[in-house]
């Protein structure tokens, strides 16, 4: 029986269709998944080293190598790993007679420890790493002094500046930099990825953005469509965004590339590059925040049956981030990657939502320089519940942006890692392949899930979240978690 709820055009109605349908049968297919297990040393090149994201994360890799602690009005803290999905959270593995099994997911296959994450990378502003610490305002001021003889020690590699790319109040910023043309730019890329991967010994470099939301990209036939279009765009000059000139410097390069930031950097000729070239790419920007809760709330309200009829997001934020994206053109990309979160779970429920039917959905941003880092994001989702009821929430979320940003750089690095040890194979084709360039499986860590052409995107938390759970759980042969938890309902 198969149901089809339809729009008529003429009298503003559902129409119901039923079918039955002849037959429906179930297939199945026997994958077979093959986990290289030695664990490479990896290297990991930031582009915008020297931002908020940036020292964070490098300053907590390196406190959590030397153990440290420090002290704060509120007592001695300790370096830890909190917000990153594979490092602080758990996999049910079964259950025993003394109760359920939970296990790490750091421990279902050999990965990457981020303690071992060798970082390099770039950033138009010449700061050491110290001193860009301290300009972030992220991290307590004695866990500061404790990393400065570290930190000021790494010096980010001049960039590629291209001013109508970022908001114009970011041009100060602007004192370290690839000189020449394009294609001079994009060779010099080449040449630091080979440097750093030559120089610090590891075995493996992946290429991440993390730099200023740059405004979107015109995606244009005969600049940027094609892998040979776009190549012969950076040699003539033509358009092409800076995050767009990292990206094929790093898929050149055989690195893994990904964005952490909204904007378009993955112009189609990008992906067609990537595929050809076989190397994951993935994105789009950081699902840390206001986005995270949206994809766990909405997820939750639709599968429960109630019906978000309207969904309002304020921010206002005082990083620099903030101040970038108080320009039109880059707030513009913000709003578009946050719109669509929703989509897919509002899709799945055609019993609550007509076709093409969507919750009003507004964002808005604003810089106010005082509260820094600390991200407000404030929230009001109204839901049509039983018999013509309202339920109104109003959500009130504190967010140290770069705090909930670090572990998320984290996971998505060991995880493309990962992911590039994996292979499998299924009975009618049992030659081993990998997974497809563009890494959907990094969906859970991103606010626009770049997928395959053709492939759904899921924004939904806990089905992102069960799309690793259970891969993972391929890879050591048990099956996927289906929490049916039959043993406990035998009499
Ligand atoms: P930031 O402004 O502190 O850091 C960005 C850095 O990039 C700056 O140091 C800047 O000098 C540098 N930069 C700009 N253009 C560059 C270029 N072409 N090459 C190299 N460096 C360049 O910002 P942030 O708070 O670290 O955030 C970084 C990015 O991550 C932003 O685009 C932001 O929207 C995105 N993001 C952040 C979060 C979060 O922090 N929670 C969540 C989602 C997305």
């Amino acid at each position: 029986l198969l149901w089809v709820v339809a729009y008529d055009a003429t009298t503003g109605k559902q129409v119901f269709c039923m079918f039955y349908v002849n037959k429906v049968t179930p297939s199945s297919t026997e994958f077979i998944f093959r986990t290289e297990r030695k664990v490479p040393r990896l290297g990991v090149m930031l582009v915008g080293w020297g931002g908020n994201n940036g020292t964070t994360v490098t300053a907590a890799v390196l406190a959590n190598k030397l153990g440290l602690t420090w002290k704060t009005k509120t007592g001695l803290k300790k370096a830890n790993y909190y917000g990153s999905l594979l490092e602080s959270s758990t996999v049910c593995l079964g259950s025993s007679p003394d109760g359920e099994v939970y296990a790490p997911f750091r421990d279902l296959l050999p990965m990457v420890h981020p303690n071992d994450i060798v970082f390099d990378g770039w950033d138009i502003s010449s700061l050491d790493l110290g001193r860009a610490m301290e300009r972030a305002q992220v991290l307590d001021w004695s866990l500061q002094e404790k990393l400065w003889p570290h930190m000021s020690q790494l010096k980010p590699r001049p960039s590629v500046y291209i001013p109508e790319f970022i908001a114009a109040n970011q041009e100060h910023r602007a004192d370290n930099l690839i000189r020449g043309s394009k294609a001079e730019q994009v060779a010099q890329i080449r040449r630091d990825i080979c440097d750093f991967r030559e120089k610090s010994g590891v075995d493996k470099v992946l290429v991440l953005w993390t730099a200023n939301t740059e405004r979107f990209c015109d995606v244009i036939p005969g600049v940027n469509d094609t892998a040979e279009n776009l190549l012969n765009s950076i040699q003539m000059g033509r358009e092409v965004s800076p995050s767009t000139m990292f990206a094929v410097a790093s898929v050149l390069e055989g690195c893994a590339y990904i964005n952490g930031s909204p904007q378009n950097t993955f112009v189609p000729g990008a992906v067609d590059l990537a595929l050809q070239r076989g190397v994951f790419i993935g994105g789009d920007d950081f699902k840390s925040g206001q986005t995270k809760l949206k994809s766990v709330l909405v997820d939750f309200l639709v599968s429960t049956g109630i019906k978000p009829t309207s969904i309002v997001s304020y921010n206002h934020l005082g990083n620099n981030d903030g101040l970038n994206l108080s320009a039109l053109q880059q707030f513009r990309s913000k709003e578009i990657s946050k719109s669509n979160v929703v989509d897919d779970i509002v899709q799945s429920n055609p019993v609550l939502y007509r076709p093409r039917e969507k919750p009003d959905h507004c964002v808005v941003i604003k810089y106010v320089p005082y509260v820094g880092d600390s991200k407000r994001a404030m929230d009001e989702y109204t839901s049509e519940i039983m018999m013509g009821g309202t339920n109104t929430m109003a959500l009130h979320n504190t967010c140290e942006d770069s705090l909930l940003a670090s572990p998320i750089i984290l996971d998505l690095v060991i995880l493309t890692e990962l992911c590039q040890r994996i292979t499998f194979c299924t009975q009618d084709d049992p030659v081993f392949q990998g997974f497809h360039s563009v890494l959907s499986l990094l969906s859970f860590l991103c606010k626009a899930p770049l997928v395959p052409q053709g492939a759904p995107v899921v924004n939904a938390f806990f089905r992102q979240r069960a799309c690793i759970e259970n891969v993972m759980r391929a890879c050591l042969g048990l099956p996927p978690q289906n929490h049916m938890q039959l043993e406990h309902k035998m009499t």
